[in-house]
C-alpha cells in the first residue's frame, strides 16, 4: 500500500471541502427558504414554541465544523482502507450491475438506522450521555444547523458506520456519493423545525413508517422517546416511540395560518 502524507492531507481537503459544501447548501438553503423567506406564511406548521437564538445556530455552526473536520479523518482511513484492500469501493459499473448498485444502496440506508438507532440509545446512558451526546441536545428546539452539530467523540461514533459497511459490502462511489446527499436531506429535514409532511405519513400504513420532522423534534423537545433516523420500525418495535407522536403531529398539521397582522414587524420596528 502506497501513499505519501501529501497524498492524504489533499484527500483530507477534498473530503473536508465537499461535506462542508453538503452541509452548506443543505442547512442554509433549508434555512434561507423554510425560516426566512416562507416563515412568516408557515409560522403555523412550527412545531414547538420557542424558537433558538443566534446563540444556539452559532453553537450548531462550531461543532457541525468540528465534526466535518473529523469525517474527513474518517474519510482518509476509509481511503488507506480501500488501498490497502480491507474496504472496496469500486468505479467501475459493470462490476457488479446497476441491481447490485441499488441493492448496496438500499442495505447501507437501512444499516445507517439501525447503527444509528442503537448507538444512538446508548449514548443516552446517563454516564456517557453528558461527555459524549449533550452537546446535540443543547438545540432543544432545533435548526436546519443542529444537523451535525456533535461532541468530536459522537461525530466519531457518527460516521464509523460507512467504513464498518465497507469491510464487509463493497459500494460503487456513485450509491456512496447518492448516500452522502441522502443522509444530509433527511438530516436537515429532521431538524428543519417545521412540520411540512403530509397527513399521510401518518395516517398511511404504506409511508407511515418514515420519519416526520415531528419524529426528532420530540426527541429534542421530550429527550427520552423517538431514537430513530429514517425509519419509525425500531422505535415501534422497541416501545421508545413518543406515545403522543401522532397527536402531536396532527395538531401541528391542524393548525389554521393566523391572519396577517395589518402593520408589519418593519414598521413596528421603526
Ligand atoms: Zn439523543
Ligand atoms: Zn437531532
Amino acid at each position: 500500500m502506497e501513499w505519501t502524507w501529501t497524498d492524504l492531507w489533499g484527500h483530507y481537503k477534498y473530503v473536508f471541502t465537499l461535506d462542508l459544501v453538503r452541509y452548506g447548501i443543505a442547512a442554509s438553503l433549508s434555512y434561507i427558504l423554510i425560516w426566512q423567506v416562507f416563515g412568516r406564511l408557515l409560522q403555523h406548521r412550527y412545531i414547538q414554541k420557542k424558537r433558538p437564538g443566534l446563540k444556539q445556530h452559532w453553537h450548531e455552526v462550531r461543532y457541525s465544523i468540528s465534526s466535518i473536520a473529523i469525517y474527513a479523518i474518517v474519510g482518509v482511513g476509509i481511503l488507506l482502507g480501500v488501498r490497502s484492500g480491507t474496504m472496496q469501493v469500486y468505479s467501475d459499473f459493470s462490476e457488479y450491475g446497476w441491481g447490485y448498485l441499488v441493492l448496496s444502496l438500499t442495505l447501507l440506508i437501512l444499516w445507517h438506522d439501525v447503527y444509528f438507532y442503537w448507538t444512538h440509545k446508548w449514548m443516552h446512558h446517563p454516564k456517557l450521555y453528558r461527555h459524549i451526546h449533550k452537546v446535540h441536545h443543547q438545540s432543544i428546539s432545533p435548526s436546519p444547523w443542529t444537523a451535525y452539530s456533535f461532541h468530536p467523540f459522537e461525530a466519531i461514533i457518527q460516521a464509523a458506520f460507512v467504513p464498518l459497511f465497507l469491510f464487509v459490502i463493497p459500494i460503487h462511489s456513485l450509491a456512496l456519493f447518492i448516500f452522502m446527499i441522502y443522509q444530509i436531506v433527511r438530516n436537515v429535514i429532521g431538524h428543519l423545525g417545521y412540520e411540512l409532511f403530509h397527513n399521510a405519513f401518518i395516517t398511511s400504513k404504506w409511508l407511515n413508517w418514515i420519519t416526520t420532522t415531528t419524529h426528532h423534534d420530540q426527541h429534542h423537545h421530550y429527550f427520552n422517546h423517538n431514537y430513530g433516523l429514517y425509519f419509525t420500525w425500531w422505535d415501534k418495535w422497541m416501545k421508545t416511540e413518543h406515545p403522543r407522536y401522532k397527536e402531536e403531529f396532527m395538531e401541528v398539521k391542524a393548525r389554521k395560518r393566523s391572519p396577517q397582522p395589518k402593520t408589519s414587524t418593519s414598521t413596528q420596528a421603526k
